[in-house]
């Protein structure tokens, strides 16, 4: 069982599910050459991926080409269906940043066969996240700064008011469809930058004021 501890805080969440938005920045969707979505484009990941700041990612034997892709991850802190913008909003219970690591030669493929993209992004260890900062501590702002280095290198830097879609719309949109429950993450898109990493990398990711998480590639 997978859990979440929000900073200063003693109740402990339990993973059920992370959802994952696709295509939410304008420039990383022209650098992959894809078509932007009238709606957000929506994928999970099991919580049996999940790992946290400082755990090592390893990556798959079936791969040579596993991308980085940081993110604003959202922890919904009640159960939700069919809500409103509102209702929305107030799910939304703390804020950390993360990783969705992606093999990004076994999309391309699963893209051009018209096939799920599980094998491509549910493998272990890919989905990393930070420790979560209370939304009445600080609720992100569209100002916020995220940035990813790698090897004290930046390879990601974007503002969060770049994102196409908000953190409250994208709770709504998935509650239309899904029954979002306390302890689910939202993984909630990356900006450009994208790029490969080897073996013995070393990654530091932030959003200012929130959180920040390192790892190491293995
Ligand atoms: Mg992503």
């Amino acid at each position: 069982m997978k859990t979440i501890k929000i900073r200063n805080k003693n109740k402990e969440y339990s993973v059920g599910k992370i959802i994952c938005l696709g295509r939410n920045y304008a420039e990383h969707i022209k650098e992959l050459g894809n078509e932007p979505s009238e709606l957000p484009v929506i994928f999970l990941k099991p919580a049996s991926a999940l790992i946290y700041s400082k755990h090592p990612i390893e990556i798959p034997a079936y791969s040579q080409n596993m991308h980085h892709e940081i993110e604003l991850v959202l922890l919904i802190g009640k159960k939700l269906k069919d809500a409103n913008a509102v209702e929305a909003e107030e799910a939304i219970i703390a804020y950390g940043v993360g990783l969705d690591m992606t093999l990004r030669d076994v999309q391309d493929n699963l893209k051009k066969k018209g096939q799920p993209w599980t094998t491509a992004k549910c493998f272990d260890m890919s989905a990393l996240v930070s420790d979560f900062l209370a939304k009445e501590e600080h609720k992100v702002s569209p100002e916020d700064w995220m940035t990813l280095k790698v090897n004290g290198v930046v390879r990601q830097r974007e503002q969060l008011n770049k994102m196409i879609f908000p953190p409250a719309r994208i709770v709504e949109y998935i509650s239309s469809f899904m029954t979002i429950e306390e302890g689910d993450l939202v993984f909630t898109g990356t900006p450009s930058g994208v790029s490969k990493v080897v073996k013995g990398d070393k990654l530091y990711g932030e959003i200012t004021n929130v959180a920040s998480f390192e790892t190491e590639i293995i």
